[in-house]
């Protein structure tokens, strides 16, 4: 009888909080510098909880990070000591944890599909990276963002990654090595998204060009976070708030360090990203790329969605189109076919068809 009294009087005072937030901002908005109040209670956190929740148990993968923000807020909880700090929380695991009882285990007798990590159907960068894989002539130092996954089979286009910030810094370390070898004709490309460069690749960019390094680097601009869940970055327009910001272009951080033939090309096109490279080899002075095309996951833009079909009748099964490591492309009855649910119509697969098999339909 008391916890439903409680109940209903945390949920009477958060809504009354609640409307005060949208009043006062209905009242302000156009007030200059007005800036909108998010209604956030840790009071009405804490009675939602003890009222909700009989026992405080906090369920978390990794890091006790809602553990130590529960407890901040004066609430006793329980969590780490539960659940352990290692592997993904799966049913089975918290099973074994929480309530000490080992999982029931049956042998079917089928092994499980091996299905490689990819890049997804209609990625900007896919183009890029089955760029780099025709070319077995350079070396390509990565990095880490959803765009390391170009080191996956079948591109198999990325020969390290090893920290944030490496994709350059790797790269001129690699040059260097070169060098010293005497080895003065290999060339090597340095590959961050734009988020990475942001974060801790402009110093590696400047090590380049200042020290003369035999190195190309690559932005791989997505205008978006794509790897941990897009988070906007200084190159997007926006704030981690999501509040409008200064957009960081990164031809005139990279013009500014000193780089003078600045290649900026979409990397869906795969001819134009071939000249892109080529372009950049055979530049006299310190040459730049960015690939730039948008996540198609980002949903404040409008998108130029559309489906590609095979062609039974062209197709002659030479498996071309499985190069580029679209999990929509497959075969069947020794012909490709596209799945035309996770197509987007990106035209890639398309590109490297000997037999112009594979078409785009508009919808
Ligand atoms: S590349 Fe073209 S011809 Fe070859 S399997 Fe794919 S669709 Fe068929
Ligand atoms: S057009 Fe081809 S590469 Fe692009 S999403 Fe569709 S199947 Fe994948």
């Amino acid at each position: 009888m008391f916890k439903g009294f409680y109940q209903l009087t945390s949920a009477m005072l958060s809504q009354g909080r609640r409307l005060d937030v949208i009043s006062n901002n209905m009242t302000n908005v156009s007030t200059a510098g007005y800036k909108a109040e998010r209604y956030t209670d840790s009071t009405a956190f804490k009675e939602v909880m003890l009222s909700r929740v009989g026992n405080n148990d906090v369920i978390e993968e990794l890091d006790g990070f809602m553990e130590e923000q529960i407890r901040a807020a004066g609430i006793d909880c329980v969590g780490k000591e539960l659940t352990g700090k290692l592997y993904e929380l799966n049913p089975q695991l918290l099973r074994e944890r929480v309530f000490g009882q080992k999982p029931e285990t049956v042998d079917l007798g089928v092994s499980a599909v091996s299905r490689p990590p990819a890049l997804c159907p209609g990625c900007p960068h896919r183009g890029f990276f089955y760029t780099m894989s025709r070319h077995k002539d350079f070396v390509v130092a990565g990095d880490i963002g959803c765009y390391t996954l170009g080191g996956s089979a079948p591109l198999n286009a990325l020969d390290s990654v090893v920290c944030m910030g490496g994709g350059f810094t790797v790269a001129m370390g690699m040059a260097r090595a070169f060098e010293l070898a005497g080895q003065t004709d290999k060339k090597v490309f340095g590959v961050m998204g734009d988020s990475t460069f942001f974060h801790s690749g402009m110093t590696g960019a400047a090590e380049i060009v200042y020290n003369h390094g035999n190195v190309i680097p690559v932005v791989l601009d997505n205008s978006i976070t794509g790897m941990t869940g897009h988070q906007d970055n200084p190159g997007s327009g926006y704030t981690l708030q999501g509040d409008m910001a200064e957009t960081l272009k990164i031809e005139d951080i990279l013009s500014a360090y000193g780089y003078k033939n600045i290649i900026i090309v979409d990397p869906q096109d795969l001819a134009a990203m071939e000249k892109a490279v080529q372009d950049a080899l055979a530049s006299a002075e310190p040459a730049a790329i960015i690939t730039r095309r948008p996540c198609l996951l980002i949903k404040r833009i409008r998108h130029d969605i559309g489906k590609c079909q095979v062609d039974q009748d062209k197709c002659i099964g030479c498996r071309k189109c499985l190069s580029v490591g679209c999990p929509a492309v497959m075969v069947e009855n020794k012909k490709a076919k596209i799945d035309p649910n996770q197509c987007v119509g990106c035209t890639v697969c398309a590109q490297v068809c000997p037999k112009s098999a594979i078409a785009r339909k508009e919808n």
